[in-house]
């Protein structure tokens, strides 16, 4: 895990210091929107702190590995052998208890792109967000981006 100092600026990019940002959330706090849970999970990724992403992980994702050790040891890998180079929230909505966050996380895996482009997320419990993760092709990603403009 790597550690921040809480008056860094936070990992998510989104200018703030990580301690009025995503560290509440880190924390054990609920996300108060999908954007915040989002960023949040970004930056834990970022920061190698797998517990905040499979605490927020969908229970119907299809990315939630059974086994916690082995989906740990899965999640730690992934989050050594990647760099976390920038978050761009692209668009956001809710609608009642389910809503959408658009975004663009460029990453980088071995010296080559491995960026992803969306993520859908569902409240699953009062004051629980959760995601499912949902890749979208870039002609997807596209329309939903030019729906916005
Ligand atoms: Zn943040």
């Amino acid at each position: 895990m790597i550690s921040v100092s809480p008056t860094r600026r936070c990992p998510c990019g989104s200018g703030r210091r990580y301690k009025r940002c995503c560290m509440p959330w880190h924390g054990g706090r609920p996300a108060p929107t999908p954007e915040a849970l989002m960023r949040s999970r970004y930056s834990a990724y970022a920061l190698g702190q797998v517990e905040h992403v499979m605490a927020t992980t969908h229970p119907e994702s299809p990315h939630r590995v059974a086994d916690p050790q082995r989906w740990t040891s899965e999640l730690s890998a992934f989050c050594r052998g990647t760099r976390f180079r920038k978050l761009d929230v692209i668009d956001h909505s809710e609608d009642g208890d389910a809503g959408t966050v658009t975004f663009r996380a460029t990453l980088e895996q071995a010296g080559r792109d491995a960026s992803k482009v969306s993520l859908s997320w569902s409240r699953v419990a009062p004051r629980r967000l959760a995601l499912r993760l949902k890749n979208v092709s870039d002609a997807d990603l596209r329309s939903r981006v030019a729906n916005v403009l």
